[in-house]
């Protein structure tokens, strides 16, 4: 690093953010927007200044827990047999151009590369908004017969879109960090077993591992992935009654392969089109929707998997040092620790660590040990509790198997009471007034049902999120807005 780099360096640190020993003081429910703001800078999430516009700088505390899940979620691909590859991130215009609706679908938000030095391109380059232009040409040159069929790829990535309505770090900016999963199948059945396949990952990921509820809902015809023919997304929902699109799995189909020319000889040496599928779970999205369903008044809370950090120690006297020293040698065997020995107040401490959502707390006071025995404060409950010293072991054991359990339950909870049963227009106003998801009766989630839905977002500012992927409730009574005969059972709610 040079000299004058060094300085700039010291520069930006003195114009750190003012390093307040104040909390998060807006309340989650009653201003949620505010607070994911303070939680976002004061936990050390992301900082904004960045100069790139719409571009913003992940901090430490995030990148920790979003590598853990990347390292969960790309094991959860590879034991279902898709393989990591690593895609060019820029794509010729050209490849963009082959598929119509795609292109449509993602041209205004595409970041252009138009030179190369000083040598303008013939042909400009797409920084990937999305890779299917760059795969599936690859498919072509790789897929020759039903031997090598399914055909199942993966690759950890960054995409870029051009974004132009605000950007809110981890919501909306204008890079974020996903997977791309793509598949070509043999049959259509296959590609839907695969796309079913990618709700149960999105279960054993977002529900059971990070213990984020959501409803997946079937998009109606009018709200598709440009170029696909059937389109599954995951919503969660926020305190400010805004759901948020969390992955979604796309029945390809045919066009795709037409386009790119992903084709196969099957059995009979008998040449086929390829059926494509792909998925795409956005790491720093599902990290946003982390935060918001677990976080509370005081900061946040990581599940235990996936926490930055999952104990730290206090010593609240100088002469427990070494103590603390040789604790941390021994839970390091079980958990990420470190101990907190700057020279703030213990009280701050508390309060420091509470909001950034460390699992387990250790504090060690000489009066405390003098009797063998430490405090633990543990975040899922907060709760503290006194245990002997010898112990401490196996309680962290303990509390690591139970804490992830002890937010699911509290999330679904909450989640539960947030769908609300209406008939019409108003009723169907009201609920998405009191920041719930209404659920309706519904002419059709085919084309023909798209004027019902216009409807819904002029009056009501809100959109037809879909059809209840397993609804048990066959539909019966009158679309809530023309109150012709429902097809369908459909909820609605607002969404970024
Ligand atoms: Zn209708």
């Amino acid at each position: 690093m040079s000299k004058k780099s060094e300085e700039t360096k010291s520069k930006i640190l003195t114009h750190s953010p003012k390093k307040s020993n104040e909390g998060i003081t807006a309340k989650k429910e009653e201003n949620f927007s505010e607070w994911f703001t303070q939680v976002v800078q004061k936990c050390e999430l992301a900082d904004l200044r960045c100069n790139t516009k719409g571009f913003l700088v992940f901090q430490p505390w995030s990148v920790l827990a979003m590598e853990k899940m990347y390292d969960y979620l790309e094991k959860i691909l590879q034991k279902k047999g898709h393989k990591p590859y690593w895609f060019p991130t820029l794509i010729p215009e050209s490849n963009l151009k082959k598929e119509s609706a795609h292109l449509g679908g993602f041209t205004p938000e595409v970041f252009w590369v138009t030179q190369g030095g000083n040598k303008k391109f013939e042909e400009k380059l797409a920084l990937r908004p999305t890779s299917e232009t760059v795969i599936y040409p690859m498919f072509s040159i790789w897929i020759r017969s039903y031997n090598d069929l399914p055909f199942k790829t993966y690759q950890r990535a960054q995409i870029f879109r051009y974004e132009t309505k605000a950007t809110r770090p981890f919501l909306r900016s204008r890079e974020f960090y996903w997977i791309e999963r793509h598949s070509a199948h043999a049959t259509e059945q296959e590609a839907f077993n695969q796309v079913k396949e990618d709700m149960r990952t999105t279960e054993e990921f977002l529900g059971e591992l990070l213990g984020i509820p959501f409803i997946f809902f079937e998009r109606p015809e009018w709200d598709k992935f440009a170029g696909a023919s059937r389109t599954f997304a995951a919503d969660a929902l926020n305190p400010d009654g805004k759901v948020m699109q969390q992955p979604s799995t796309h029945m390809i189909s045919q066009d795709f392969s037409k386009a790119f020319d992903v084709k196969f000889k099957d059995k009979n040496g008998k040449e086929k089109l390829a059926w494509i599928t792909c998925y795409g779970p956005a790491i720093s999205r599902i990290f946003a929707s982390l935060i918001i369903t677990h976080g509370d008044d005081k900061g946040l809370k990581f599940p235990w998997e996936v926490a930055p950090l999952q104990v730290i120690i206090i010593p609240i006297d100088e002469k427990v040092k070494e103590k603390a020293e040789k604790l941390k040698k021994e839970i390091e065997k079980l958990a990420s620790v470190d101990i907190d020995s700057s020279d703030k107040r213990p009280g701050e401490k508390f309060n420091y660590w509470e909001m950034k959502g460390v699992p387990i707390r250790i504090d060690l006071g000489l009066r405390d040990l003098q009797k063998k025995k430490v405090t633990i404060f543990r975040r899922d409950l907060d709760k503290k509790m006194i245990v002997p010293e010898k112990e401490v072991i196996k309680e962290i054991e303990k509390i690591s198997k139970e804490f992830t359990k002890n937010l699911i339950k509290k999330a679904n909870q909450i989640f539960e009471g947030r769908i609300k049963e209406t008939k019409n227009v108003n009723e169907i106003k009201q609920a998405i007034e009191e920041g719930l998801i209404a659920r309706c009766h519904w002419c059709s989630v085919e084309k023909n049902g798209e004027k019902c839905a216009e409807v819904v977002e002029k009056k009501i500012g809100a959109e037809v999120k879909g059809t209840r992927l397993g609804e048990k409730i066959k539909p019966s009574g009158k679309c809530a807005i023309c109150g012709k005969p429902a097809k369908n059972i459909v909820y609605i709610a607002k969404s970024y």
